[in-house]
């Protein structure tokens, strides 16, 4: 077994240097000479052992050490051991950091590390793209110098992190960023920063609807108000009160046909792509469009053609198919000009199931194209405000088509007239 230290084995071993040299002193009668040159020698080995000792620690790399002998032995030993516990340890540590940083990486949000001087001590791979840090070239620098934004640089001097930060990106201008901050071990700052440019252009959308909405009804609720008012004079002429009547009647039909699509709207948005999926014969639901065109085209200049191709039965939502189909072929009826055609067909193409209304109408400037499906675009405001629309119809086509794997296409050129179509794809056909 290895004794690290023992007195008795130093008395031993310092006998056993000295004591052959004593004896010789004193059979030669040199005595002390002899215990001078033993010293000597007992010195010049302790040197040699150190020597060892000093090569082995700064010149060698490697961790056994060299071979010990006398008492330095539990020395060299001891050191190793030293070493070794010391390296297993750091080993350990480099291995929590390893797991750390790969725990880091893979967190949806970017991360910077930085010190109490705002110097950068480490960042993931997204915060290198979210704020163009490079890694490892900006470890040490001030990230106030790679992210200048005043507002930013203010949040780190106030040290306020109880609320969290927005800015616009440092490295894209239509990316919005929140930086949260907290105080991480020991004089050190976690910043956590997030990419919140969705939510904010959901915010503004909502914002916006809640607008739009409130206009929509603010309009025909004034002009009722307004003809209520004078309900409460004395007296009011038949032919006035008449018109006053239908006007409200009109208002209000315009109120209830803004909460019908608005409900609607609401109610495709809410709705799994797979809740109410059954077999629609498409054919016959187009087919069925044919009869109630005609009750919305009474009175108008307008000649209708269908073209349906029979058969053709899909899975799908019929509510929202034939709500967007119905939305299609009305606004065919609202917009198209008089006199006018309207051609509406139904047909098999490699692809699927080609939805097509064409109109002989005014047609659509290219820049409103992109626009028209969003929520209360209309071209025309005065005009659509004129037929009752709200600019609502075409975000319920477009959602409904979403849902069935499917996309508004719009063809339009002024004074030429626009197509609105969409494909049903053969992965929705019952036979294939
Ligand atoms: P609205 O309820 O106002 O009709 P839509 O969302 O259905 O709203 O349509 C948006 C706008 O697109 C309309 O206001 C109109 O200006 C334009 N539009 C839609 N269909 C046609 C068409 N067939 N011809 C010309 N313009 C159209």
């Amino acid at each position: 077994m290895f004794v690290p230290f023992s007195w008795q084995r130093v008395l031993w071993r310092v006998a056993l240097v000295y004591s052959p040299l004593f004896v010789l002193g004193m059979f030669t009668g040199y005595t002390l000479e002899m215990c001078l040159l033993a010293a000597v020698i007992h010195i010049v080995w302790m040197y040699t052992q150190q020597h060892k000792l000093l090569d082995w620690l700064y010149n060698q790399r490697k961790l056994s050490p060299p071979h010990g002998s006398g008492s330095w032995e539990p020395v060299f030993h001891g050191i190793y051991n030293m070493l070794k516990r010391r390296l297993g340890r750091e080993r350990e540590l480099a291995q929590l950091m390893k797991y750390f940083r790969l725990g880091a990486e893979a967190l949806p949000d970017a991360i910077v590390v930085i010190n109490q001087d705002g110097a950068i001590l480490w960042c993931n791979q997204l915060a290198q793209g979210m704020l163009g840090l490079k890694w490892p070239a900006d470890a040490g620098q001030h990230l106030t110098n790679l992210v200048r934004t005043p507002k930013f640089v203010n949040y780190l001097r106030k040290a306020r992190f109880d609320q969290p930060l927005e800015i616009i990106s440092p490295v894209q201008s239509n990316v919005w960023l929140e930086f949260r901050a907290m105080p991480y071990s020991q004089q050190q700052l976690l910043l956590v920063i997030r990419d919140v440019s969705q939510l904010r252009k959901l915010e503004k959308m909502r914002k916006r609807f809640v607008s739009n909405v409130s206009h929509e009804l603010r309009t025909p609720l004034t002009v009722m108000r307004g003809y209520l008012e004078m309900l409460d004079q004395d007296e009011v002429d038949p032919m006035i009160w008449g018109k006053a009547r239908n006007t409200m009647l009109d208002q209000s039909s315009r109120m209830e046909n803004l909460v019908n699509q608005l409900l609607t709207l609401a109610k495709i948005e809410s709705a799994s792509v797979e809740d109410n999926r059954e077999t629609i014969n498409f054919s016959s639901m187009v087919g069925n469009l044919e009869a109630e065109v005609t009750g919305l085209a009474k009175g108008k200049q307008l000649s209708f053609s269908f073209d349906i191709a029979p058969d053709i039965e899909i899975k799908g939502d019929r509510e929202q198919l034939r709500s967007a189909c119905g939305n299609l072929v009305s606004n065919a009826i609202k917009y198209c000009g008089q006199p006018g055609e309207i051609h509406v067909s139904l047909s098999l193409i490699p692809q699927g199931a080609l939805f097509l209304v064409k109109d002989s109408g005014p047609g659509i400037e290219r820049k409103h194209l992109q626009r028209l499906t969003e929520r209360f675009y209309r071209v025309d405001k005065a005009r659509s405000r004129d037929t009752g629309g709200a600019g609502l119809g075409l975000s319920i086509v477009k959602h409904a088509l979403q849902h069935h794997d499917s996309q508004l296409k719009i063809k339009s050129s002024v004074s030429k007239g626009s197509t609105f179509s969409f494909i049903i794809p053969r992965k929705l056909f019952i036979q294939q």
